[in-house]
């Protein structure tokens, strides 16, 4: 079960890893806590359809098409997203919004999927959300505090029998280590890199390389990524930064998806190249 925050977010973070996963056989279930209500359109192309229909229509449709490249199954928490707050002083959260609720108010629907579900492994944000929007950090806290009710039969008797997640990884997929390697190859083959602001106000930002401890060989499925990014049409523009570094680059120069281990409950050893380790050998 992979919880994030937004629709898209699932396809920008894991999710090659997720379709390797579901080429496997995995059972995979995406769970977006928000309807990405307030975002921007990213991409002109999708204005019209967005004032004519509405953000949250648009979205809710792009996030089916998505889910359906990725071939998992998705569940909406139904929360109203936060907006990302800008300006000095920032401005306060609007009210009702997610990341405003208290966390006991938004752990009851998480805490009935996960016991429907049963994952064995979930994956969310690090505490600090992989980058500051409020409701990263709030789907931070709720998912770690859902994996603790669902697993407590005193909490949400009605909710269904008790799930005790196994193994809880932070992504962990934007390092600068990362960037910093496509960015190098770009410039050593004379190609335009996206990511010289990024690197260039990194500073500001913590660098999570020493966090990765589990490595997914996911290069095969990047294209799958890509299609399911794409379906996120309102935010993503098809001639923009996601697609500026040529797939085989990507291949070559970072093969992987990289997670933190934030949790286990079955014994492993680090570094890892599978979400499940120490699972399957159990279960076999
Ligand atoms: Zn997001």
């Amino acid at each position: 079960m992979a919880v994030h925050a937004h629709p898209d977010d699932e396809s920008s973070k894991g999710a090659a890893s997720m379709a390797k996963y579901r080429a496997e056989g995995v059972d995979v279930m995406v769970v977006t806590c928000t309807g990405g209500e307030r975002g921007d359109v990213l991409n002109a192309a999708a204005q019209a359809d967005v004032e004519e229909r509405g953000l949250l229509a648009v979205r809710r449709d792009e996030m089916a098409a998505a889910a359906a490249v990725l071939d998992v199954q998705h569940a909406w928490l139904g929360f109203e997203d936060s907006g990302f707050p800008e300006g000095d002083p920032l401005p306060p959260l609007p009210d009702g919004c997610f990341a405003a609720l208290p966390v006991e108010e938004t752990i009851e629907g998480l805490v009935g999927l996960i016991r429907a579900f049963r994952p064995q492994v979930v994956t969310t944000y690090d505490e600090n959300g992989g980058y500051p929007h409020p409701d990263h950090i709030r789907t931070h806290e709720t998912t770690m505090a859902a994996i603790e009710a669902a697993a407590d039969p005193d909490r949400f008797p009605d909710l269904g029998e008790p799930w005790q997640v196994l193994k809880v990884y932070y992504n962990q997929q934007f390092t600068k280590a990362r960037v910093e390697a496509l960015h190098l190859a770009m410039i050593d083959a004379d190609l335009d890199s996206p990511y010289h602001d990024w690197l260039k106000h990194w500073d500001e930002r913590p660098d999570d390389a020493y966090r990765v401890t589990t490595r997914i060989p996911a290069a095969d499925w990047f294209e799958v990524r890509d299609r399911a990014l794409i379906a996120h049409r309102t935010q993503i523009d098809p001639e923009g930064m996601w697609f500026a570094v040529p797939l085989d680059f990507q291949r070559r120069v970072w093969p992987t998806e990289d997670f933190q281990l934030a949790r286990s409950l079955v014994e492993t050893a680090l570094p890892e190249d599978d979400l499940f380790a120490g699972i399957r050998e159990d279960a076999s």
